[in-house]
Parts: C-alpha cells; sequence; structure tokens
C-alpha cells in the first residue's frame, strides 16, 4: 500500500513551502489510476486536492522504469520527470519458509480462515499471506479469522467468522489528518474525512491492539460523536 508514500509527499511539500516560500517540485508516480484508489472515490478525490493545494503532480497508471542523474524514465510512454531526489517504497516479497506452501513472492496462500492452502494444521496471518493489500489493521482483523478457526477446530462452541476486510488508514499530512474507510466486501464506495472516522484514532486500527496502543499512549477511551469504533 503506497500511503506512506503519499504522506512523505504531503508532508514534504508543506514543510517546503512553509521554510522557503516553496521552491521544491514533487513528482508522485503510481501504478494506482487514482490516490489510494483502494480507499475508493471519495477518498482519491479528497486526496487529489491536497495534492493538487501543495502543487505536487500526480501521474497515475505507470511505473518508474529507469532512474539516471537528473531523471526518472516512466512507463508506458516513456514521460521524462527530472529529478534531484528519488523515494520509493520497496517491493514486498513473502517469507518463502521451506516446507510451506508459497506462492512465487513467497506469500502463503490462505482461505478466508487463515488456514493455508495445500497444508494441514497450518494457518497464517498478515503480511506473509497471499492477501493482496498489506496492513497492520487488516492483519489484525486476519488474527481474528484465525484465532475463531482455530478455537473452533479446539472445540470451542463458536462459528469462525471468516475474514472480511474493512480497510481503514489514517494518512498523515503534515496538517489535520485524513482518515479512510472502505469495507472491502462490499459495493459500498468508501467514507473519507478529516475528522476520525473511528476511535481510537491510530494509524494501527485493531480490535485489541488498538485500544491497547491508546492506553499506552494516553488517549482517552470513549469516542467523541462521529467516530465510530
Ligand atoms: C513505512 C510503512 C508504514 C506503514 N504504515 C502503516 C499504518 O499506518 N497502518 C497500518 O495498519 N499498517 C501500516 N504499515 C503496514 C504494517 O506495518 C504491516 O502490515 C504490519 O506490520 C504487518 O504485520 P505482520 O505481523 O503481518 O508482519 P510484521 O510486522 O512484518 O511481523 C512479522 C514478524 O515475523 C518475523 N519473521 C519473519 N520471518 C520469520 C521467520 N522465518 N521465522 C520467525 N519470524 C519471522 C519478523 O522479524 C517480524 O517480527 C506500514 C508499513 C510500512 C513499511
Amino acid at each position: 500500500m503506497a500511503l506512506p508514500l503519499y504522506e512523505l509527499a504531503l508532508m514534504t511539500a508543506r514543510r517546503v513551502a512553509a521554510r522557503d516560500g516553496g521552491t521544491m517540485h514533487v513528482t508522485l508516480a503510481t501504478p494506482e489510476r487514482t490516490p489510494l484508489e483502494q480507499f475508493g472515490p471519495d477518498a482519491s478525490a479528497l486526496l487529489l486536492d491536497q495534492l493538487r493545494s501543495l502543487g505536487i503532480m500526480f501521474l497515475p497508471s505507470c511505473r518508474v522504469e529507469r532512474v539516471l542523474r537528473d531523471e526518472a524514465q516512466l512507463a508506458p510512454g516513456r514521460q521524462v520527470v527530472p529529478t534531484e531526489r528519488v523515494v520509493t517504497l520497496p517491493t514486498l516479497v513473502g517469507p518463502a519458509v521451506t516446507g510451506l506452501p508459497h506462492d512465487a513472492e513467497g506469500f502463503v496462500p490462505v482461505d478466508l480462515h487463515g488456514a493455508a492452502r495445500d497444508a494441514v494444521d497450518v494457518y497464517a496471518a498478515g503480511d506473509a499471506t497471499d492477501y493482496p493489500i498489506k496492513q497492520g489493521g487488516l492483519a489484525t482483523q486476519q488474527a481474528d479469522a484465525v484465532a475463531e478457526a482455530i478455537a473452533a477446530r479446539c472445540g470451542v462452541p463458536l462459528l469462525p467468522a471468516p475474514f472480511r476486510p474493512l480497510l481503514r488508514g489514517m494518512l498523515l499530512t503534515g496538517a489535520r489528518p485524513s482518515y479512510f474507510e472502505t469495507d472491502l466486501t462490499g459495493d459500498q464506495p468508501g467514507t473519507s474525512s478529516t475528522k476520525p472516522l473511528w476511535w481510537p484514532p491510530l494509524k494501527v486500527v485493531g480490535r485489541r491492539l488498538a485500544p491497547f496502543l491508546s492506553q499506552q499512549l494516553g488517549i482517552p477511551s470513549p469516542a467523541p460523536s462521529g467516530a465510530s469504533r
């Protein structure tokens, strides 16, 4: 997920503008068709506004093919972007543990309960699995599904719920953060806001992890009206 790259672009542009009047140009090139498109059109529109207001050039549907001394060459289209500094996110690869099934990138293929395909008594959750979006909040939801599946197998009387990805992202902007939320199993377009959409309003959202972290950080536990849990 490219969210940290957007944060870096927004915060850098804002900081430079405040310091020397904006003599730096920031360009964000991404294979996405719209900014953070996984979060839906509402989030993309909000983010596009923020990028534009800070003069950040957004180049969608492309990938960087070559980086030379003072330029980056993009594909398709052979567009050339002049550069002095280039920041990129790493390509994620899975752990490819010997003895465990894994795909070509090393990720463990799992079903909706986290059970590894083509393996017996093996469960996996989080970035190591083949779920295409790697995110801490989703990892906690996968862990919930795995815990229930294992508990049910051990005789606990419950019907294990499958992993139902609710993607929530908090974007740092250098000013007020933005909050994006979308149910990846449904057809709903998703929601975005500059007010918290969940509580506690942390970057890593998890049923148990977030309350634990907020306690450590001293964030009050009752949610103000308008913020959901
Ligand atoms: C720059 C950046 C910003 C991010 N920001 C956010 C954010 O704001 N919100 C969010 O929700 N997510 C964010 N993420 C994603 C988030 O960090 C991951 O999705 C999350 O950490 C995944 O958790 P995990 O437990 O699956 O994997 P990890 O946190 O990677 O933990 C895996 C652990 O397994 C260990 N390990 C690896 N191989 C083996 C092995 N063979 N044997 C034993 N142990 C092993 C590793 O050392 C590690 O401790 C961000 C990621 C990056 C890179």
